[in-house]
């Protein structure tokens, strides 16, 4: 059965409704009923919504892990390019879901058209990050040199992208000097086009499965 705990809300699966909350480990909590405060157990049977809420939410997960997993089977270009891919298509409304769908459908049918569409992506993701090192020394800012595991938001979405890039098979290392448009230019669009692997073969249908 799914439980949920009224102090917490925490929402889990159980074979059987447990004494106490395995996450705050809470035994009672009040619960105003009728303008009365009655104490009773925090753990209680998970309603209709909270179940369905807990499902979606175990699948999502899901879907996460597996979206990691491939991405560590990927090539460096792969893992790389995966990630302006995503950062190119964030669609917000149903319309625009719809229509990444339907893209990368077709891309994944046909190399011809993928290697004809993947430089218009990375020029798009190249030119967004030339603004936004323009615009962070406008205003004064200057960039980190190290690789920083969160770059502020200050910084630029696309920035952000380019600093979780896996360093290129060149071997330069970001903690000598920040990635740079070259690190955009060296992956090899043709041969992602072509011939990718089995896993970013397998991350394209996942994602378009998961705008659905
Ligand atoms: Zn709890």
């Amino acid at each position: 059965m799914i439980c949920t705990c009224d102090n917490c809300h925490y929402t889990f699966q159980s074979d059987a409704l447990p004494l106490s909350c395995p996450d705050c480990g809470k035994e009672t909590v009040n619960r105003r009923m009728g303008g009365r405060v009655i104490s009773g157990p925090a753990v209680r049977i998970a309603s209709e919504a909270e179940i369905t809420w807990f499902e979606q939410s175990q699948k999502d997960l899901a879907t996460e892990q597996n979206a990691d997993s491939l991405r560590e089977q990927m090539t460096t270009d792969e893992y790389n390019w995966s990630l302006i891919m995503e950062f190119e298509h964030q669609p917000k409304t149903k319309e625009a879901r719809e229509s990444t769908a339907a893209y990368l459908s077709s891309i994944r049918q046909d190399p011809d058209r993928a290697a004809e569409l993947y430089p218009t992506i990375r020029r798009l993701f190249s030119s967004k990050v030339t603004r936004e090192r323009g615009d962070l020394r406008t205003a004064g800012m200057s960039e980190p040199i190290t690789k920083p595991d969160e770059i502020p938001a200050a910084y630029g979405s696309a920035l952000r992208v380019l600093y979780s890039f896996k360093e290129d098979r060149h071997g330069l290392s970001f903690l000598l000097s920040p990635p740079n448009l070259g690190n955009i230019r060296r992956i090899d669009l043709e041969k992602i086009a072509r011939e990718p692997s089995a896993a970013y073969t397998q991350f394209l249908p996942d994602w378009e499965k998961s705008l659905g």
